[in-house]
Order: structure tokens, then sequence, then C-alpha cells
């Protein structure tokens, strides 16, 4: 190569690594394309541990999850329900989404193809049965009755594996369109024996379905974290963990789980049961009486019901020693401020029962937010709003935030010892009641709110679904 000829080369080449830099440099990352969009898309399933409508709008665990990413993005939330765990992770494969939070279990067969972020809770996989129908009681009892899962699944996942490892005999049925409310519906009108879901799922929803219980666990505890495309680009990936570094330090985790979470232990068989019995038997009989009481005070019907059924289980003549009465439970000298000429009228009750909330909420410092407030307010119904603000203080004054009910349960209980009583204003109570108080409202209105779901009524009216076109038997494997 002459001097000329190389000149030239050289020439080209630098051009060459010019127009690289240029270009690779103006291709924006994929967080700069979703900042340019303005929106994130994200792809879920529609169930009470991951994303559904209440009262207010759209909500579910992994909902807040993944606004609060947006949030921290900059961005609006854009929700893709997918039909089924299959298309779901579909949607990854094919970047229709930009990640799946779904409530999805970490598994080798899925870290192939997908990416997970940092776990953000563990669960262990359960077997669920039917009270009084057949209990297994390990997992060669599994093969003894029909077992139905979600294709797709950790689950089916699972069982494929016993199957090749220890049961072969085992078969059960599997289909993409079994969502975990209706398989546990199967299991409860005895359509089939077992089926088996997630524990924070049936934690969530085994007050609809008391006489459903857990056999056994089927796994150890399994790490739940949001899936992402495999792509060289990892700059989403990357946000998506500093997120959760900060969610951990910061909260946000904790307050997350608390608000799906932290009451559901409230609501035992016995109790479930029987809130099962009476709402068929008796809230139809007062639910106008709700409805009207809620409409003049902004409020929501079924929590009213539920407050109602905690005070007195919907008998408007209850009674207690404490001198309290009707179906609000009403004091004497509460029911005189507002107004309430007779107590055991149930209509004059649930009226003041709601302006005396309301009040409540009214009066709490302005910082405390929805739906801490209404815990709040609830509480202070119970236990008088001077207990509540000692409870505040005391939150406080040991670095708690108290304006998170939260922090402040805490601390409620401690009322009924003399070295924290005695540095209040208002002295001893029993504050563990108002806390069980709150919780077990919190679980009655969840309830109240899931039976009147669409599809929640669909699956109750449907006594026994039918089984889709769409399932598939797996056989044994002898
Ligand atoms: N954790 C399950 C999975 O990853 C999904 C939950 C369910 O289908 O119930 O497959």
């Amino acid at each position: 190569m002459n001097n000329r000829t190389s000149r030239i080369f050289t020439r080209l080449f630098i051009s060459l690594l010019c127009l690289l830099t240029i270009t690779g440099s103006v291709r924006p990352n994929t967080v700069e394309k979703i900042r340019s969009q303005g929106e994130i898309v994200v792809t879920t399933r529609n169930s009470p541990t991951t994303y559904f409508e209440d009262n207010i709008g759209a909500t579910g665990y992994e909902f807040e999850l993944a606004k609060a990413f947006a949030d921290y993005l900059g961005v609006n939330l854009v929700i893709k329900q997918a039909d089924n765990l299959s298309d779901l992770y579909k949607d990854i494969e094919r970047n229709d989404a930009a990640f799946a939070a779904a409530g999805l279990t970490i598994t080798q067969d899925k870290n192939k193809w997908v990416r997970f972020s940092t776990p953000y809770m563990q669960v262990s996989q359960q077997v669920i049965y039917r009270r009084g129908g057949m209990r297994p009681k390990q997992v060669f009892d599994l093969a003894k009755g029909q077992l139905v899962v979600t294709s797709d699944s950790s689950h089916a996942l699972q069982l494929r594996e016993l199957q090749g490892r220890k049961i072969p005999e085992l078969t059960w049925s599997e289909s993409p369109d079994f969502e975990t409310v209706e398989l546990l519906q199967m299991v409860a009108t005895g359509e089939v024996d077992f089926t088996v879901v997630d524990s924070n799922e049936f934690e969530m929803l085994q007050a609809y379905y008391p006489n459903l219980a857990i056999a056994f666990d089927l796994t150890g505890a399994q790490p739940l974290a949001w899936a992402f495309p495999q792509s060289r680009d990892d700059s989403l990936f990357q946000a998506a963990e500093s997120f959760f570094r900060n969610a951990q330090t910061n909260g946000l985790l904790s307050e997350v789980r608390e608000r799906f979470y932290g009451h559901l232990d409230q609501l035992n068989y016995v109790g479930a049961k029987r809130f099962q019995k009476q709402t068929a038997k008796k809230l139809n009989k007062y639910d106008d009486l709700f409805q009207h009481a809620a409409d003049e005070h902004n409020l929501d019907w079924r929590l009213l019901a539920a407050m109602s059924y905690q005070e007195s289980h919907w008998n408007p003549r209850a009674k207690s020693f404490t001198g309290v009465r009707g179906m609000m439970m009403l004091t004497r000298r509460t029911a005189k401020e507002l107004g309430v000429r007779n107590r055991l009228d149930p209509k004059q009750s649930i009226d003041g029962g709601a302006a005396y909330l309301v009040k409540l909420r009214k009066r709490l410092p302005k910082n405390i937010q929805e739906p801490d407030r209404t815990w709040m307010a609830l509480a202070a119904y119970n236990v008088g709003y001077g207990h509540l603000t000692d409870a505040r203080k005391l939150t406080k004054k040991d670095g708690g935030d108290n304006s998170r009910w939260m922090d402040v349960k805490d601390y409620l209980p401690l009322l009924s010892q003399k070295r924290y009583y005695k540095q209040t204003k208002h002295g001893y109570a029993r504050g563990s009641e108002p806390v069980t108080y709150v919780q077990n409202i919190r679980r009655y209105f969840d309830v109240l709110v899931w039976n009147d779901n669409p599809d929640m009524e669909l699956a109750l009216e449907n006594e026994s679904l039918q089984l889709s076109a769409d399932i598939r038997v797996i056989p044994p494997l002898l």
C-alpha cells in the first residue's frame, strides 16, 4: 500500500468511526424511549393479588408497585391485561409490554428467556382441598384425587417435576383459562378434589371460601418478581433494580404489603363462615339503608356495612355492657350530639354512625392520606379520638411515622401499659381493640367489595364452572 492509499484508508476509517459514534449516541435506550413516549406499558393479570378495580379505581399489589415505578420514571402507567399466564409471557417475548408484574415465580425454566428483577415477596405453593372432602396428607396422595392447576404456571411446572422424579402415576388437568379464583371455586363446589395456588393468593382468598383449607406446602419459599424481556439494552431493568432498592429503604414495599396483606389473618374459618352466612341472611334487609347513608356522606356503603357488622353483626337491637347500642353501637352522648333520637332504629343508627365517622375523619390532620385516614378514623370511632392522638404522639416520639396506620397500629396496644400510658394525656386504653376492630372491618370490606365484583358474581352463580375446551389432561408417566 502506498502512502496515498493508506491515507485514504485512515480517513475512511476515521469517518466510519465518527458515523458509528454519532448514530450510536443518538439511538435512545429503552428508558429514554419510554420517557419520550410519556408512558410505560405493563402487562398483568386481573386478580385480587395483582390488579383489580375497587370503589376508587384500579388497584392491587402489583398495580400499586408498578404505578410507583412509573412515577419514579416520571411517566404514565398503562396496564395491559393478559387473559392468562401464557399470553402474559407472550407480551414480554413480543415486546408488547415493557415488563410483566403479575405475581410471577422465579423458576429456572422461565429464567432462561425472561429476566427477573429483585424479588419483592416470598411465597410457597400450597395444596388446597375442601373440608369434609378428601384430605391429602402427603404428595403421594395427590395421585388419588382430581387435581387442577393453571397451565404455564409454576404450579404446573412443580407437578411435572414431581411426576418425573417421584410420582410417575400422578395425573392432573390444566388450562390456561383457570385463574386462581376459578380453581378455588372448583374445589369449593366439589367439582375437583385439589388445586395448587401460591400462599399469598390463598391468604387473600380464603375468606371467600371458608370451606377450603391448606393440605400442605408443596414447595418451600419461592421468590416473586417482575419479568423483563431479555435484551442487550438493560436500562429499564437497571432502573427497576434501583427502584426496588429505594422501595426497600424508603418503606414503600412494606407499605404496599401492609395495605394488601396486613389485615388478612383477621378472619379465621369460623369468622369467615359466619360472615358468609349473615351476608346471605341479613345484608339485603339493610343494604338500602347503608347505600342511603353512604350517598349522603360520600362514603362507600360497603365500608358502612362492614363497620356495622363488626359493631353489631347487623343486629339493630344490639347492646353492650358499656351502654352502647344499635346497628352502629353509638354511645348515648354521641347519639345526642348527632341528633339521633332512637338508637335502636336501624336507619337513625346507620346515618348517625356514618356522620360520626366522617366527623372524625375530618378532624384528623391534613397530612394523613387515604386509605390510612379512614383506618385512623375507624380506630378513633372505636377507642376515642383522644386515645388515637395519644398513640400517634407515642409513634412520633419513637421515630415512627404518625401519619401512617401501619406505624400507629403498633403503638395503640401500648396504651394499656402503664409505662406508656403515663406519658399520655388521656391515659389508659385497651389499645389492641381498635387495631383488631380496624383490621376486621378492612377484611369484611374486602369480602363485600369482592362479592360485588361482576367476575366474582359470575363465579358464584355458576355453581359448577364448565370445564373449558382448552383443558389438557396430563397423563401418568407409567
Ligand atoms: N406464581 C405463579 C407463576 O409464576 C402465578 C400465580 C398463579 O397462576 O396463581 O406461575
